[in-house]
Formats: structure tokens, C-alpha cells, sequence
């Protein structure tokens, strides 16, 4: 596996985010995805999410709007009919269901953030480091842990590490940062990964 870093944050153009739906947050959570937004737009990085209204996916896309980004929502019919979707979007791709939504959100996407949320962020996290450990998508993942909130998650990371479920050359798929200026940095830093992580994705003796 690649050890230098590869990955220019000028390079990349097209960011994912992955972020709660909740509309009954702390104010700091929204203040922080909006600045994730602004961050993202006013570096030129075009971003690509679940196409929300509201919650820290609403207020992303507000933000990166009000600095003239380009934000493309990609959203399941059900959910398009439920009216929760963004009204300003750059482009809105309907599909049928979650699967095709979570892959095209991935698949030409440049790198990952994470924002905090619930279920529906942590499976997205998880499906993007999953396909990082078998080689199937290799972009830096930056996980926003704005307020320590996912200081709990980590700390499991850590110790799934421990007890050997991952091994310890794992913990180099993801970079936590406490705000979202640091993001950009965050990308330039991450450690290289390549294909070949398929090499790696067991955990043996050897690399535990
Ligand atoms: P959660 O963290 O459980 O609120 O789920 C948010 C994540 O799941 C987002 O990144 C979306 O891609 C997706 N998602 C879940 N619920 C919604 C919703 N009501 N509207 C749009 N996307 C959603």
C-alpha cells in the first residue's frame, strides 16, 4: 500500500457529503455545516449529497449556495415525494432507491466528508470506508467531528483495532478534524490508498 500522501486537495472536485436530516439540532452542528458548505465553495469543490432541505444537509447546501458552489442532490422517489428536497439546487437526480442513490453519490465522487448525523450517515460512512478497505474507492474520508460527536464511534474504531476485527493500517482510511476549515487540509494529508488495500482488507497475524 501507497505510504506518501497522494492526494492533492486541488485535484479533487467533486465532494460527497454525508450529513443528518434532523431539523431538531444544537445550533452548533447547523453553524458548523453551513461553514462546511462555505468552506467547499469557496474552494471551487462542487459537492455532491442526499439533496435535503433541512438539517445539516439543508444547511450545507445553503451555505456552499451562498458562495456560488455547485451542489447536486441525489434523491429516491419516496423521499422526493415526501417535499424534503433542497428547492435550489445545481441538479437534482431522481433515482428508485436508496442503493442507486448511495452509489451514485460515491462512485465519481473525489473524496468523502461526514458530517455528525444518525443512521442514514453512519451506513453511508460505512459503505464508503467498506469499499476504501476492499479497494473498490480509494478518496480521502474526512469525518467532521463538530461538539466531539463522534468521539464515541472512534474510540470503537479503535478498539474494534484491538480486537482485531480491523487491522491497525485501517485506522489510515479516515482523518477526523474539529472544524470544517480544516477539511481542505484534511484532504491534502490523508494518507495515500490504492487498489491493492484488497491485498490488505483481511486481518492476519501479520498485520493485525
Ligand atoms: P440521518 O443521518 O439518519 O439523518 O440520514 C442522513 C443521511 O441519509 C443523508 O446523508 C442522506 O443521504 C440520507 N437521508 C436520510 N434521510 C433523508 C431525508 N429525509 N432526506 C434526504 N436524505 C436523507
Amino acid at each position: 500500500m501507497t505510504e506518501k500522501n497522494l492526494v492533492d486537495s486541488h485535484h479533487v472536485k467533486l465532494v460527497t457529503v454525508y450529513a443528518s436530516s434532523s431539523a431538531a439540532l444544537k445550533p452548533v452542528y447547523y453553524d458548523a455545516a453551513r461553514r462546511l458548505g462555505e468552506t467547499l465553495a469557496s474552494a471551487g469543490k462542487a459537492i455532491i449529497y442526499g439533496a435535503g432541505g433541512q438539517g445539516l444537509m439543508g444547511s450545507v447546501a445553503d451555505g456552499a449556495l451562498a458562495r456560488n458552489g455547485q451542489v447536486y442532490g441525489v434523491v429516491p422517489e419516496f423521499l422526493k415525494n415526501l417535499e424534503l428536497t433542497h428547492s435550489g439546487l445545481t441538479g437534482l437526480k431522481v433515482v428508485k432507491e436508496m442503493r442507486e442513490r448511495k452509489q451514485l453519490m460515491l462512485e465519481d465522487s473525489d473524496a468523502v466528508v461526514a458530517l455528525p448525523g444518525g443512521s442514514g450517515t453512519y451506513e453511508e460512512l460505512f459503505e464508503a470506508l467498506t469499499m476504501k478497505r476492499l479497494g473498490h474507492w480509494v478518496g480521502p474520508v474526512i469525518i467532521v467531528n463538530t461538539n466531539g460527536f463522534y468521539d464515541g464511534l472512534l474510540q470503537f474504531m479503535e478498539y474494534s483495532v484491538e480486537e482485531r476485527f480491523m487491522g491497525r493500517n485501517h485506522l489510515k482510511m479516515w482523518s477526523v478534524v474539529d472544524e470544517p476549515e480544516q477539511v481542505l487540509d484534511a484532504i491534502d494529508n490523508s494518507h495515500g490508498w490504492d487498489a491493492d488495500a484488497l491485498q490488505y482488507a483481511n486481518v492476519t497475524a501479520a498485520n493485525a
